[in-house]
């Protein structure tokens, strides 16, 4: 059931992974069709703008005509009425007459341009009747000169009075007609151009406020699912440590906090199943190891990972004695190579009671603290103590002390001698560290595991190899034969693929011969980079350079896996010798078992710790020669070791 909901989430994820970009799709081709609708628009506008413009232009210029004609009109009928007026004034008349004559070829000429703009517009009609009007008014002024030009002056006031007067005022009603109907129509038009504008100008404004709302609410989606995804671990779906703290500062402001308890937890031996089933099984692990939890979690309890194997939680505090209980064992599916194996995953937990005013930051690390004890005790559960803190500010101290130490040569080595008990004489010999801090000695269980648990160990390996190569150096210089001395490397150096390089660039430095040289691991290095380990082996091999399994039988490294390692010497742990001659039989036969299989395998074997003379008898009959221990010395200093070399043989033993 966890798988198949980790599918749906795997599923909701992948999609909500895509849904940005889909928005932001969608977000730009809206933007983009918006803004061809408002390049389309103000097209649109423009044209219109300019349709309306030639039409209104046009209507002018007939209202100029218009009022052109009417004036001359005027001019025309006055000199008509001066003439009527004068009739018996011949030369007057006469005047008159080419007056009215050259305006009525005017009027003519204006009404043929007129006419040419009109003719089959929607004004034609008017200008017909104008026309006619105007042609009938040009007819019986003419009626009017003849008339008069033969002497009836009388028909010709007539016509005057009663007919032209008829046509003056058809002329008249004519052009006011035509002027009204154009300039209804100028109106009207300006009118439709405003309204057309003003609707385009509505559409613009309503897909400019659509853009900006759908741009803006597009991006804030993609930001809040952004912000959603960012908040998830991409492995096992599970929050990611930044969301986990801002809940709790959630909770925290509700004053709820202090209901939960935190607890820090790690999967126990993860390493080696990555290394064992691959990488990929590893994630497999990680996936359904947190679903199993996200599911025994209720809804207000969280879950997140901080990283690697190890996930974050906030649990009820009534609910605290069942999930101990869940954690102890957690059954993981696996499916590998289309077999499904269930793993029961055993887990460590930090845990931290919660207590009112304690930052969010403060509550994660006294968790992690808590979690980070349970390899050092040994434990799989341990809760957070205040003396932790101190513990914890000790290291601190140490760290800075330690770069102090370095830098003022504080640390000195030591080297313990390593006795062959066949013959009782010095075989060789361990270098190992001693600081001189305040003139008193530290010894490395004070400072050497908490270095290494800080990554800081290797400068300080180093600095005793190269210490151990300068003596050496001097007592080849001085005269005196050496033995083989043995140095510590931390399996920190594995990561480093310069590690080899170094060893031999120390080693030519001081022109040493590789028979005088021996490299300690120890075997818990064993699996965890065990090709660079290898690797290592081989090169150091090549150079004819020794190398040792440290504390043999303390980690997890098996006889099988010494055949694939092809290092010289094994050194039996002495957790293994101080049980020899003490009545643990089983003890006896492993130890016994253990020498004669690194014997068959063709290395070299040296017990630690022996300190009695049982042990040495015990481990002579074992045919194991070669031994360490307080029974025939202790690490030395420099110069009582120098001595030891002078003379090699061992009255004891
Ligand atoms: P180790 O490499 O296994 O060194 C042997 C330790 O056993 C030494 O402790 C030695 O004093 C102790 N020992 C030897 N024979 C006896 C005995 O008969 N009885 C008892 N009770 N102890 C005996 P020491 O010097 O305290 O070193 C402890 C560990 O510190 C070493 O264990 C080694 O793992 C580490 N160490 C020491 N120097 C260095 C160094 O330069 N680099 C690194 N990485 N580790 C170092
Ligand atoms: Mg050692
Ligand atoms: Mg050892």
């Amino acid at each position: 059931m966890a798988n198949q909901s980790k599918h749906e989430k795997q599923k909701n994820l992948n999609n909500k992974r895509k849904l940005p970009i889909r928005v932001l799709t969608l977000t730009i081709m809206i933007a983009v069709a918006g803004l061809t609708g408002l390049i389309f628009l103000s097209y649109n506008m423009d044209r219109i703008a300019r349709t309306y413009k030639n039409v209104v232009e046009l209507d002018y210029i007939n209202l100029e005509y218009m009022t052109s004609i009417s004036q001359k009109f005027y001019q025309h009928q006055s000199f008509v009425f001066q003439y009527v007026s004068v009739l018996d004034d011949e030369a007057r008349r006469s005047l008159l007459e080419d007056e009215a004559d050259k305006i009525q070829e005017e009027i003519i000429n204006e009404e043929k341009t007129f006419s040419d703009n009109v003719i089959g517009t929607v004004y034609e009609s008017g200008y017909h009747s104008i026309y006619s009007g105007l042609n009938g008014y040009f007819k019986n002024v003419e009626y009017i000169f003849e008339f008069a030009g033969v002497g009836d002056f009388g028909t010709a006031e007539y016509y005057m009075n009663s007919i032209l007067i008829y046509n003056i005022q058809e002329v008249k009603d004519s052009v006011d007609l035509l002027d009204v109907l154009i300039t209804d129509d100028v109106n009207m038009i300006q009118q439709e151009m405003s309204n057309r504008m003003e609707i385009s100008r509505t559409i613009s404004i309503v897909i400019i406020i659509f853009l900006t709302v759908s741009t803006a609410i597009g991006l804030s989606w993609c930001v809040k699912i952004s912000r959603e995804i960012a908040n998830i671990d991409p492995l096992t779906q599970v929050n990611n440590i930044e969301k986990f703290q801002s809940d709790m500062e959630r909770l925290h402001k509700k004053g709820r906090l202090k209901e939960y308890i935190c607890v820090c937890v790690n999967i126990k031996d993860f390493t080696l199943i990555n290394q064992q089933m691959g990488s990929a099984t590893g994630d497999m692990v990680l996936r359904n190891y947190a679903a199993m939890i996200e599911q025994f979690l209720q809804k207000d309890e969280k879950i997140a990972r901080i990283g690697g194997d190890q996930f974050i939680l906030l649990v009820r505090d009534e609910r605290i004695e069942g999930f101990e209980d869940f954690i102890d064992k957690i059954p993981v599916t696996v499916e590998k190579d289309l077999r499904t194996t269930i793993l029961q995953l055993e887990s460590r937990c930090g845990l931290y009671d919660i207590k009112d005013g304690v930052t969010v930051g403060d509550i994660v690390d006294s968790a992690h603290l808590a979690l980070s004890q349970t390899k050092q005790k040994s434990l799989d559960r341990v809760w957070f103590e205040e003396s932790m803190l101190e513990q914890a500010y000790d290291r601190k101290t140490l760290l800075t002390e330690y770069k102090n130490g370095i830098k003022d040569k504080e640390f000195v080595v030591y080297y313990q001698p390593k006795v062959n008990i066949l013959s009782n004489t010095l075989c060789g010999c361990e270098a190992l560290v001693r600081w001189q801090k305040d003139s008193k000695i530290v010894p490395p269980y004070m400072f050497i595991p908490a270095l290494e648990e800080e990554g800081r160990i290797t400068e300080l390996d180093f600095y005793v190899f190269e210490q151990m190569c300068k003596d050496i150096r001097a007592w080849l210089d001085s005269g005196i034969t050496p033995v083989r001395v043995s140095s510590n490397f931390s399996k920190l150096h594995l990561r480093n693929t310069e590690f080899a390089d170094n060893i031999l660039e120390i080693v030519e430095r001081y022109d040493i011969e590789s028979k005088y040289i021996e490299i300690e691991l120890t075997e818990s290095s064993g699996y965890e980079d065990f090709d660079a380990f290898i690797k290592f082996v081989n090169r150091m091999k090549e150079r004819g350079i020794f190398v040792s399994i440290d504390d043999f039988g303390t980690g997890f490294s098996s006889l099988s896996l010494l055949k694939q390692l092809d290092v010289d010497v094994i050194k039996i742990d002495k957790s293994f010798i101080d049980g020899v001659c003490v009545g643990d039989e089983a003890n006896e036969s492993l130890v016994k078992n253990i020498i004669y299989m690194i014997k068959d395998l063709n290395r070299h074997v040296i017990c630690e710790g022996v300190e009695t003379a049982e042990q040495a008898d015990f481990l002579r009959k074992q045919n194991c020669h070669m031994v360490q221990g307080y029974l025939f010395d202790k690490p030395l200093p420099h110069d009582v070791f120098e001595k030891r070399l002078k003379k090699p043989k061992y009255e004891k033993g």
